[in-house]
C-alpha cells in the first residue's frame, strides 16, 4: 500500500470530507483520507438528511462567510451533477426580550447588503399558518435560506474526490501523529503513512489528535438529537409551503420542511448533556424530546405527531462557539477544522479554504481572524462559554 502523500486528510465527516474534495482537484492521487469508522457513518456530527443554510448570522463576518459557502456548494453542485442546497427561504423568529436579540441579526445582514423582510406576528401567520404565535414574535425571512442534503453532500464530496484520484481509507483509525523535519507520521493499526500536509478535522475527536502535538483546547462535546415527528398534518409542511425556521431564545428549537422522511424534523439546539466520544450513548435524550414537544404544542401544533425516530448526534464547541479554522502553532503544516455545532453549511467552503491553507500557506478568500487556534479563550482556565448565537 503507498504510504507517502503531498497531504493526508484525519477525518471524512462533512468537512474533513469537503477538504478532501477540494484537495483533490489539486493533488488528485497525491491526497489521503483516513476515516476511522465506514463512510457515511451515525456517529459523528454529520450525519442526517439536511443542515440548515443561511446569510442570516449573528455577525457581519458570518453573513459574508455564508455568502461564500453558498458559491462553494455550487462548485461541488456542478462537479457532482446533483442539486445539494434547497432553497425554501429561512424564518428567524424573535420573541421579545428574548435570549438572542434580532438586532444583531439585522445590523450583520444590513452591514452585508443581504435583504430580508422584518415580519410581524400576524404576517407570518398569514404566510405560515403553520405557526401559532403570540404578537410579541417578531420574524425575519431571508429568501435564500434552506437546506443541505447533507449526507448526499458528504457523500458528493467522497466520490468525486475518489472521480479525482484522491485515495479514502474508511476503517482505518488513525492511532499516532508525528511530525519529524518537514514529514508528518501519520500511524494506523496497519501501516505508517507520511505527508507534508496534514488536515485535522475530527470534530468530537480533535483533543485527541493535538494531543500527539502537544496542544489541547477548550472543547465543549454535547450529544444532540434530531427528532421527526409523523405529523397527520405532514402536507403542510413540503419545502414549497414551509421554510427552514430557527427561534431565536434560549431554548432555541429550529426546525425543516419535510424531506427525507414522511416526518417533521424539529430539534432543540444545544439541548443535549456534555458527553466526552468515550462516553456518549446513541440514546434519545427524553427531556429534550419533551422539551421539543411542549414547544411544538405551543408554537407549531399542526407539526405534533407520534416521534419517528430521534437520533443522537455530536457537537464540538469552542467556549465562543467559534470555529477553529487555522494552522497549529509550531506546525505551519498541520491545519485544524472544528465545526461548534452549526459548520454543515459551511462544510464545502472549509473544505475549499484548508486546501488553500495547506498548498498555499493561507485562505486568501476568507478573514479567518475569528477562528483563530490561539485566540485566549480556547487555552484559558474556566473560560466563559456561550453557546447561544
Ligand atoms: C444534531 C445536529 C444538528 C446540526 N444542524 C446543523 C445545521 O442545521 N446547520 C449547520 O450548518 N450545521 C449544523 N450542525 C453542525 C454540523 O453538522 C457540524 O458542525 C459538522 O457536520 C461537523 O463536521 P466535522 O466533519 O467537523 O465532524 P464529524 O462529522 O464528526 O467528522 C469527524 C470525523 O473524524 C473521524 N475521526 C475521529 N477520530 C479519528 C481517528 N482517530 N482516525 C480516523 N478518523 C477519525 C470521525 O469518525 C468522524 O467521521 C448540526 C450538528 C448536529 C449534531
Amino acid at each position: 500500500m503507498r504510504q507517502d502523500y503531498t497531504c493526508i486528510v484525519i477525518g471524512l465527516g462533512g468537512i474533513g470530507s469537503a477538504a478532501a474534495y477540494w484537495l483533490s482537484r489539486r493533488l488528485g492521487a497525491d491526497l489521503l483520507g483516513l476515516e476511522q469508522y465506514e463512510l457515511g457513518h451515525l456517529r459523528g456530527g454529520s450525519h442526517d438528511h439536511s443542515r440548515i443554510i443561511r446569510l442570516s448570522y449573528h455577525t457581519p463576518e458570518y453573513v459574508t462567510l455564508a455568502k461564500q459557502a453558498y458559491r462553494a456548494w455550487e462548485m461541488l453542485e456542478a462537479e457532482a451533477g446533483e442539486p445539494l442546497v434547497f432553497r425554501t427561504g429561512s424564518l428567524d423568529l424573535f420573541p421579545a426580550g428574548g435570549y438572542i436579540p434580532l438586532t444583531t441579526y439585522t445590523d450583520s445582514m444590513d452591514a452585508a447588503a443581504v435583504p430580508y423582510e422584518h415580519l410581524s406576528a400576524a404576517e407570518m401567520m398569514r404566510y405560515w399558518p403553520q405557526f401559532n404565535l403570540t404578537d410579541d414574535v417578531q420574524g425575519l425571512f431571508q429568501s435564500d435560506g434552506g437546506f443541505v442534503a447533507a449526507a448526499r453532500a458528504t457523500a458528493a464530496h467522497q466520490r468525486v474526490a475518489r472521480d479525482n484520484g484522491a485515495i479514502l481509507h474508511d476503517n482505518t483509525l488513525v492511532t499516532a501523529i508525528r511530525p519529524a523535519h518537514d514529514i508528518i507520521e501519520v500511524e494506523t493499526p496497519a501501516h505508517t503513512f507520511h505527508c507534508q500536509k496534514l488536515i485535522i478535522a475530527s470534530g468530537a475527536w480533535a483533543n485527541h489528535h493535538l494531543a500527539h502535538l502537544g496542544h489541547q483546547i477548550n472543547l465543549t462535546v454535547t450529544q444532540e438529537q434530531v427528532n421527526y415527528f409523523a405529523s397527520p398534518h405532514r402536507e403542510q409542511f413540503t419545502p414549497d409551503r414551509f421554510p427552514v425556521w430557527i427561534w431565536m431564545d434560549s431554548p432555541c428549537f429550529y426546525g425543516f420542511p419535510l424531506y427525507g422522511e414522511e416526518a417533521v424534523k424539529v430539534n432543540q439546539d444545544v439541548g443535549g448533556d456534555e458527553v466526552t466520544v468515550e462516553n456518549r450513548t446513541f440514546e434519545p435524550n427524553l427531556a429534550t424530546l419533551q422539551r421539543t414537544m411542549d414547544f411544538m404544542a405551543r408554537v407549531l401544533p399542526s407539526a405534533c405527531g407520534p416521534l419517528h425516530y430521534s437520533k443522537t448526534c455530536l457537537y464540538a464547541m469552542p467556549p465562543d462557539r467559534d470555529f477553529v479554522l487555522d494552522t497549529l502553532p509550531g506546525y505551519p503544516n498541520i491545519a485544524v477544522a472544528i465545526g461548534a455545532g452549526h459548520a454543515f453549511k459551511f462544510a464545502s467552503l472549509f473544505g475549499l479554504l484548508l486546501s488553500e491553507i495547506a498548498l498555499d500557506g493561507n485562505a486568501a478568500a476568507a478573514n479567518l481572524t475569528p477562528f483563530s487556534f490561539t485566540r485566549p479563550i480556547l487555552h484559558e482556565a474556566n473560560p466563559v462559554k456561550e453557546f447561544m448565537i
